[in-house]
């Protein structure tokens, strides 16, 4: 085991008293980059280390999956033995998916219940609206739906709302339908799982006996169901830790509530709250335009924020003719960066070009594109909605449940066999005035009894379908071991010929779709067993309630269910890391909307199109929020931060400065003007000497480069032989040699 100071080293007092606090409710508030994650993953690992707690009686939860992996990568750092594997951490989604698959059947839910994803929820509402023949916008509709059930609302409470309009009447009958198709395909929607695992919570709380702390990021994003699965989480140990920034609530306009801060002080009113003040993210000279953005909201109460970086340059903002050139401008800048610092010093995973939606991505994705730098979009088509992807996962959840009439209709004519939208719909409605499954109409329809009446040359392509599906659920039932799915996937790839059929309908990318299958078969290869290892032991399984004898079928299932849950809540474009061919990890730049990066930080942050419509938002009637936001983009630069605007000539009335950034004590602390290489070379050493000592060398051979012109500057580092122009050696080079790996591989 570690060395425990480890834990503390590197912390500030304020910190480590918050650490070691023996409070039982603790509230830390504090402003961006003033070490708030760092301090709750520091006080887990105190908990573990030096109050022994088990890690699978600690409830740990994030916004994102990624803050989730940097948190538990940390504690593995700080206390090793793999512990953090066993600890309850993750999203609230994640971490209600868990206790559902352990408990869901205390309060009936089926074992094998999957997660209807955003757009599988949309379709199933937009098909209920053109049912009914209804007016209402079907993306409205599902919004509210989840807008109700963020506040702990079902749609009888809103249906016993006094004086419904008929647009209320015709949301509830909507929503109700919504539910009832929800339970009879055994799918949850992402709200559900919060719903759901508070009732399960409520009703049995005997599921939470075990928890010994609940410690809770970001918590001024959380909404009311958030805060009462908080409660019912810590109901017996009320051990809570909240950590939060209410400048930084950006989630309003998805029910979260900034009050659940001051709430949290109320139900607990023994809660100590702690401050921390030093800054030890951005340059001061970021701190400080950011400040002067978010002072603009004059209810605010004033805080300090106390930079503990040296600077060199101010931020940019840049006005500029046209998205397209802003565009450019932003791939040219991100080349100069990199050049000026050696073009290794800098990876492309340093830079983050943030967008308040994601709709603003494609001229920059073009630009990037063109100019052939690697990104990886946050939030666009995710690895699992690729096409090849897509299906592949609907077929394996209809041979594990083949209730799911939503999924069969997406594959039933995939790969395409002949069976178009008017048989479809005849199933469709026959199911609809029968009130019976798809698939069972479908077992009847291949035989004698023909419910739908189908003509015979459909039939024959309903026939091979059906076929698939039957022969991949006769394989798993007839099996006494588990079939887990990995071999689930094989087989329905084999059923389907599914590389033959990508080769003949995508001559001109089979390969690349087919690599996509390979990883994915890959992923699903984590789930269950290789013949090895006869034992099938689930690190993320909460501690058994009852004596219950698994069954292979089960531990199929579980296995099954897990892999199919994950892939729902992963946001990722693809695994995290991508590797080359020779296993080398690919950098990318990231572009990401505000939301998504929260709680995050990169070196050097673009933030484009900041005009008026775009933030604050057409849409968005709350301005202040608006503001909140830009300052959380703001506030995740570390060295340089660049904001630009398509607002100079022609575009001049389409595209008007934000207000949050036209103002004159902001406007002072920016420049238009680029930093010089030089400038750029001072601020990105200085967040690489915090980050791994040997990165000193570096700055310290650049202070002694102080003369040299910015045209002059060709960094000599991309070869091993790095001497100047004139033969003499460069002092550069050989620090570059040593920190060629930077800090991960430093540690
Ligand atoms: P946000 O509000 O944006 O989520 P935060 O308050 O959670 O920010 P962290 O992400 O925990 O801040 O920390 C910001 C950066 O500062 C990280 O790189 C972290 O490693 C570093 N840091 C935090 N505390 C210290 C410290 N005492 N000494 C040096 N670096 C620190
Ligand atoms: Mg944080």
């Amino acid at each position: 085991m570690m060395d425990a100071s480890r834990i503390l080293e590197g912390l500030n007092e304020a910190q480590k008293s918050a650490v070691t606090s023996d409070t039982a409710v603790l509230q830390i508030l504090a402003p961006p980059g003033s070490g708030k994650t760092k301090t709750l993953t520091s006080r887990v690992s105190w908990l573990l280390f030096h109050k022994g707690y088990k890690p699978w009686n600690v409830v740990c939860l994030t916004f994102t999956i990624k803050s989730a992996r940097e948190m538990k990568e940390r504690i593995a750092k700080q206390i090793g033995q793999g512990l953090e594997a066993r600890l309850v951490l993750g999203t609230f989604h994640s971490v209600c998916l868990r206790y559902l698959r352990s408990y869901g059947h205390l309060i009936g839910l089926p074992k094998n219940f999957d997660i209807a994803e955003t757009s599988d929820s949309q379709a199933i509402v937009k098909r209920i609206i053109k049912q009914k023949q209804f007016l209402i916008d079907p993306a409205t509709a599902r919004s509210r739906i989840s807008h109700c059930k963020s506040k702990n609302k079902n749609y009888l409470d809103v249906q016993r709302e006094q004086k419904k309009s008929v647009e209320q009447q015709e949301f509830v009958v909507i929503w109700e339908a919504y539910q009832t198709h929800l339970e009879a395909a055994k799918l949850l929607d992402y709200d559900d799982l919060l719903i759901k695992c508070a009732e399960l919570l409520r009703s049995n709380p005997r599921c939470v006996s075990n928890v010994e702390a609940v410690l809770i990021d970001e918590f001024q994003d959380t909404n009311n169901v958030q805060f009462e699965l908080v409660q019912l989480f810590s109901r017996y140990c009320k051990r809570i830790t909240t950590v939060g920034d209410p400048d930084q609530s950006i989630y309003g306009w998805r029910s979260a509530e900034i009050e659940n801060l001051k709430r949290m002080q109320r139900i607990y009113p023994e809660t100590l709250v702690l401050n921390l003040e030093n800054n030890y993210r951005s340059s001061p000279q970021i701190l400080k335009a950011a400040q002067m953005v978010i002072e603009q909201d004059e209810s605010r109460p004033a805080k300090t924020m106390v930079a503990t970086h040296k600077g060199v340059s101010s931020p940019v903002l840049r006005l500029l003719h046209s998205p397209k050139a802003q565009a450019s401008w932003i791939v040219t800048e991100i080349k100069r960066c990199r050049a000026a610092t050696g073009n290794g010093l800098l990876d492309y995973t340093d830079f983050a070009i943030l967008i308040r939606s994601a709709s603003l991505s494609r001229q920059i994705e073009t630009a990037m594109g063109n100019a052939g730098i690697p990104y990886r979009m946050v939030g666009g088509l995710r690895f699992f909605d690729r096409k090849e992807i897509k299906v592949l996962l609907d077929y394996v959840r209809v041979v594990n449940h083949p209730e799911n009439n939503d999924a069969i209709a997406r594959i039933i004519n995939y790969p395409p066999r002949g069976i178009g939208e008017k048989s479809i719909k005849m199933i469709q409605d026959k199911g609809a005035s029968s009130g019976r499954l798809w698939w069972e109409l479908i077992v009847d329809e291949v035989g004698p009894k023909k419910p739908v009446g189908l003509k015979d040359n459909i039939t024959k392509s309903l026939r091979v379908f059906h076929n698939i599906i039957a022969t991949c659920r006769e394989a798993v039932s007839s099996r006494s071991d588990p079939v887990y799915p990995l071999e689930l996937l094989e087989l329905v790839i084999k059923k389907l010929n599914f590389e033959d059929h990508l080769k003949k309908e995508y001559p001109e990318d089979y390969e690349q779709r087919w690599a996509n299958v390979e990883e994915l078969k890959l992923q699903a290869s984590e789930y269950g067993v290789t013949e090895t290892e006869p034992m099938y032991e689930d690190p993320d399984a909460l501690p058994q309630l009852d004596d219950v004898e698994q069954t292979s079928t089960d531990l199929a299932q579980a296995a099954l269910s897990k892999f199919l849950g994950n892939i729902a809540l992963s946001t990722e474009l693809q695994s995290e890391q991508e590797c080359d061919e020779q296993g080398k990890i690919l950098s990318k730049v990231t572009i990401s909307t505000i939301h998504a990066a929260k709680g995050l930080e990169w070196p050097v942050v673009f933030i484009p199109s900041v005009y008026k419509g775009s933030i604050p938002h057409s849409r968005s009637d709350d301005e202040d929020e608006e503001r909140r936001l830009l300052y959380v983009a703001m506030t995740r630069a570390q060295a340089l931060l660049y904001m630009t605007c398509p607002s100079q000539g022609q575009m001049s009335e389409d595209y008007v400065l934000s207000p949050f950034l036209d103002e004159r004590n902001v406007r002072r602390c920016l420049t238009n003007r680029a930093p010089s290489v030089y400038d750029q070379v001072q601020e990105i050493s200085s967040i690489l000497r915090r980050e791994c000592p040997s990165a000193k060398i570096v700055s310290e051979a650049i202070t002694a480069l102080t003369c040299i012109e910015d045209d002059d500057v060709t960094w000599p580092l991309n070869g091993s032989k790095g001497a100047w122009k004139d033969g003499s050696e460069n002092p550069l080079c050989s620090a570059y040699a040593l920190t060629q790996n930077r800090c991960a591989r430093d540690s």
